[in-house]
């Protein structure tokens, strides 16, 4: 039906989700993608592609798919190109909202131009046909 397909994989450590996801099932965009930032050819295939990984700074903390000590997913992202937007995972049980995704991201990187570019990458990325018929 020509929908954009995304799905959430690798948020746990298995990078064979992220895999499969990509090249068995034509994701556009992988959820969260953690175990991803442990791989440099699952990172290549990314950027090749220009896949987009749904990164959830706060909820990753929460359900410690990324530990308390260990670095977030978007430094080694941002090191090697991978393309992501900031995502809010659950704001319902988080009871925060995608701002206090940018606020952690904000706080780690000091990079206030990848924040105020994350509206055009979310229309990038998006499932949104900017040219309807
Ligand atoms: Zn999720």
């Amino acid at each position: 039906m020509n929908l954009g397909i995304t799905i959430h994989a690798g948020e746990t450590g298995n990078i064979n989700n992220i895999l499969v996801a990509i090249n068995q099932f034509g994701a556009d965009r992988i959820g969260h993608g953690t175990a991803a930032m442990n791989c440099i050819d699952t990172m290549d295939l990314l950027r090749t592609r220009d896949i987009a990984v749904e990164v959830c700074p706060i909820s990753n903390r929460r359900t410690n798919s990324i530990k308390e000590d260990d670095a977030y997913t978007f430094h080694k992202f941002m090191e090697h190109n991978v393309p992501f937007i900031l995502c809010s995972d659950n704001p319902a049980i988080h009871k925060l909202s995608l701002v206090d995704d940018y606020r952690v991201f904000l706080y780690e990187t000091q990079d206030l131009s990848f924040i105020l570019n994350q509206f055009t990458l979310q229309k990038k990325y998006s499932f949104i046909n900017p040219n309807p018929a």
